[in-house]
């Protein structure tokens, strides 16, 4: 199934807000096997959404409208799509009964011109908003002799997710039980760029069934296998496994933070970090994982040499004779740090994270790492190319996965 998103909203052409509804939307779909193929935006004119919405339902069998579902004379969408689709709109009393019961809840005096939003389609259904007065509406229709359906979704952001939870994927999955019968898994991949994983996958990026789809994520590239039969899914995953091999880290979707934490629980392993020029990046990813504070105690963001000489004891004649960024203080940097606190695994970061910094012996993404752990240390120079965000989010995923990497050779 084709769809299409349409989101609504001056607003939004003048750059004031940002689409975060048709993000949200688009990372949904897939998992119901709808395949998303345009994305379009128009401003609150009726000519213009309505030139959008017929564009759309001529290439596309379903297709969502964000915004617009407001009281106000300049929220058009549903009149806009029922013009288009030949559809009516009628008072529905229960739903205007649920308007006035939300407006007697807040204690406040219900304007004539909410009850617009009672208006629903005569086909198709009011689609429950429980976090707001708007409902939505899925209006089925005809569109040039094909059958189509076109979602109406209200644009504050939480009004939009609740209602894709509770109402819209529910009505979706009824609806075109074909959707329901899609399964899919989330692969993900470090240490190989995207097009090289695509090249790997070869054919199987064109084969329908089961269908494979690269992803850039942040560090690492997604691939997403769906079939609708379980055992080619079963099969499509296994053949990934074995192109990819040890680079393929996660099938369930976790990052590499998540994984790492994970392994680190299971196994009954304390984890720390030693960071420069990630600046806390790899304990902030730690600490995004719920329930990371029963394997990380804490990590030291030792950004000067005076700092990486007091809290984690790195020699100053270290630090004078082989410079901060070397692989000797990438060393004394971890072993300060799983001493300091009493952890059995320790990763450390230094480097030149750039603009600025670089010399032609150590140029800007010049990285070392430092692992210690019960089995010694070890460092790893690292080369990253890019901005200054680029070089630290690569370093901290390369420390995550020498964490992960570590942890999967402890028993
Ligand atoms: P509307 O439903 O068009 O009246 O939009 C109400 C409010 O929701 C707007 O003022 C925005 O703040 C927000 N909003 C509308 N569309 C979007 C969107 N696509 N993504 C994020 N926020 C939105
Ligand atoms: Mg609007």
């Amino acid at each position: 199934m084709i769809a299409e998103i349409i989101s609504t909203g001056t607003e939004l052409l003048m750059g004031q807000i940002t689409d975060t509804n048709a993000a949200y939307l688009s990372a949904r779909l897939p998992a119901l096997g709808i395949n998303l193929y345009f994305r379009s935006t128009a401003g609150d004119n009726p000519a213009r959404i309505g030139e959008c919405l017929r564009a759309a339902l001529r290439r596309s069998d379903i297709v969502f409208t964000i915004g617009g579902l407001g009281p106000t004379p300049d929220d058009l969408t549903k009149e806009t799509i029922a013009e288009t689709l030949g559809e009516e709109l009628v008072f529905d009393p229960a739903a205007a009964e649920r308007l006035k019961d939300y407006f007697r809840r807040i204690g406040k005096p219900m304007a004539e011109n909410n009850l617009k939003q009672a208006m629903v389609p005569a086909r198709g259904a009011a689609l429950y908003n429980p976090a707001g007065t708007a409902p939505g509406c899925a209006f089925r229709g005809r569109f040039e002799g094909s059958e189509k359906c076109v979602i109406a979704m209200p644009g504050p952001p939480s009004e939009f997710r609740a209602m894709w939870e509770e109402s819209v994927k529910p009505y979706i999955l009824a609806a075109f039980p074909a959707a329901a019968s899609l399964s899919s898994a989330m692969l993900r991949i470090y240490g190989i760029g995207e097009s090289t994983v695509a090249e790997m996958l070869g054919e199987r990026t064109r084969s329908a069934d089961p269908s494979f789809a690269t992803y850039v994520g942040k560090g690492d590239v997604l691939v997403r296998v769906t079939s609708s039969d379980p055992e080619k899914l079963r099969k499509g995953v296994e053949e990934a496994r074995s192109i990819f091999g040890g680079s393929l880290y996660s099938e369930d979707g976790s990052d590499m933070a998540q994984t790492a934490v994970a392994l680190a629980r299971e196994k009954g392993v304390l984890v720390t970090t030693a960071e420069s020029c990630t600046g806390g990046l790899v304990s902030k990813l730690i600490t995004d994982v719920p329930g990371s504070s029963e394997i990380f105690p804490g990590g030291v963001v030792s950004y000067s040499n005076a700092v990486k000489r007091s809290l984690l004891g790195v020699d100053a004649a270290v630090l004078e004779t082989k410079g901060a960024v070397s692989p000797e203080t990438a060393a004394a940097m971890a072993l300060g740090a799983k001493a300091l606190m009493g952890a059995d695994i320790a990763v450390s970061l230094t480097g030149i994270a750039g603009p600025g910094g670089g010399t032609p012996q150590k140029p800007v993404g010049l990285v070392y790492m430092g692992v210690a752990d019960g089995a010694g240390v070890r460092t790893e120079e690292l080369h990253f190319a890019g901005t200054r965000d680029n070089v630290r989010l690569r370093s901290a995923m390369a420390a995550l996965n020498a964490v992960r990497l570590a942890l999967l050779e402890r028993i």
